[in-house]
């Protein structure tokens, strides 16, 4: 197993509040396999992203669980051995990440000093390895004499996963990588990025509220809602056989989607706030099915084979479909 997470607790302090943004979240990920992490805005995907490389703001802190990767538990690495770990091992791709290009020096540069603050590498080699990735990535090498200024976005996007690619990391955590483009070139971009990855066999974790995406490019699939993981299973079995009813919203809120064909159900409702203290199912407020049971945490059941669902009622999504079809209007 490449990561296992266990009961991952990522809280904020914010005005003598605690935001409880990741609350228990467990998942593995084989190597080579990729994750797609899907819910609302807020859900703390994000938040879950940034725990595993330790990259988290200072108001936010893991406290509690584990985060096992190859072997090392990273929520107890000290600062310096994370260092080591970052990039070369677990990369990451923001959607504000070519922000992060130096605007005063030229691509090639910045490449250059990537490489040598990680790897024992000459200019020459790391300049030379930099046109081999940019090719990958569908850039010209003489991009590389460029500042960043005179890139477009898309191509400042693609040095980024150019560089996230450099040390072939076992891992790569992409968040929304390509939000912020435009929509024919997001997808251009990262379904080459995918493409590439598994070609090297990374696993990817993908932390998108775009659906539609996961299902084409992931063969895992994780929903998160309120701090919490309400289903996990095989992208494939999600999208045919959601048991979750939160699941089953967040799909056919995407009618575009094969599966989603038949009718918009809706979620009504909104998330609740991640700062109160949050009893029993999380989404029983927005549940159709919600009863007494709710009240107290579901337990999480594996359905079919590394399927698992936290709902009382597994399988009640039959009917919710029919309950939740709102009449056209
Ligand atoms: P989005 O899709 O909008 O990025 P998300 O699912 O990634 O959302 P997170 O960004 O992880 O969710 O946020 C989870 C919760 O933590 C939210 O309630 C958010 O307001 C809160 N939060 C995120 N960052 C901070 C922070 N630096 N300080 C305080 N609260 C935060």
């Amino acid at each position: 197993m490449l990561l296992n997470l266990k009961n991952l607790k990522t809280y904020y302090r914010m005005d003598n509040k605690i935001i409880k943004a990741v609350d228990g979240v467990s998942f593995q990920l084989k190597s080579g396999e990729n994750l797609g992490l899907v819910g609302e805005s807020g859900c703390g995907k994000t938040t879950t992203a940034k725990s595993i490389n330790r990259i988290l703001p200072t108001n936010g802190g893991i406290v509690a669980g584990e985060i096992n990767f190859q072997g090392r538990d990273l929520a107890r690495l000290t600062e310096q051995e994370l260092n080591k770990v970052r990039w070369r091992d677990i990369a990451m791709v923001t959607q504000s990440a070519m922000n992060a290009l130096n605007p005063v020096y030229k691509i090639g540069e910045q490449m250059v000093e990537a490489f040598q603050t990680h790897i024992n590498i000459s200019k020459q080699e790391a300049l030379d390895r930099s046109a081999h990735l940019f090719s990958l990535v569908g850039l010209e090498k003489s991009r590389l004499n460029d500042y960043p200024h005179q890139l477009s976005g898309g191509m400042k996007q693609r040095v980024v996963i150019a560089m996230a690619m450099a040390l072939d990391p076992p891992l790569i955590i992409a968040d929304e990588p390509t939000t912020a483009l435009d929509v024919v070139v997001q997808d251009g971009i990262l379904k080459q990025f995918v493409y590439l990855q598994n070609k090297i066999n990374s696993s990817i974790i993908l932390v998108t509220h775009d659906i539609s995406v996961v299902a084409e490019l992931c063969q895992r699939t994780a929903v998160m809602y309120a701090g919490r993981i309400m289903e996990q299973g095989s992208t494939r079995e999600i999208f045919k056989e959601a048991y979750h009813p939160y699941t089953l919203g967040l799909i056919n809120a995407f009618p575009t989607l094969e599966a989603a064909k038949e009718e918009l159900i809706s979620i009504p409702g909104s998330p609740p706030n991640l700062a109160r203290e949050l009893n029993g199912c999380r989404f029983k407020e927005r549940c159709p099915f919600a009863t007494e049971l709710c009240e107290k945490d579901p337990e999480i059941q594996e359905v079919a084979d590394q399927h698992l669902v936290a709902c009382h009622y597994p399988g009640r999504v039959q009917e919710f479909r029919e309950k939740a079809v709102l009449p056209a209007t």
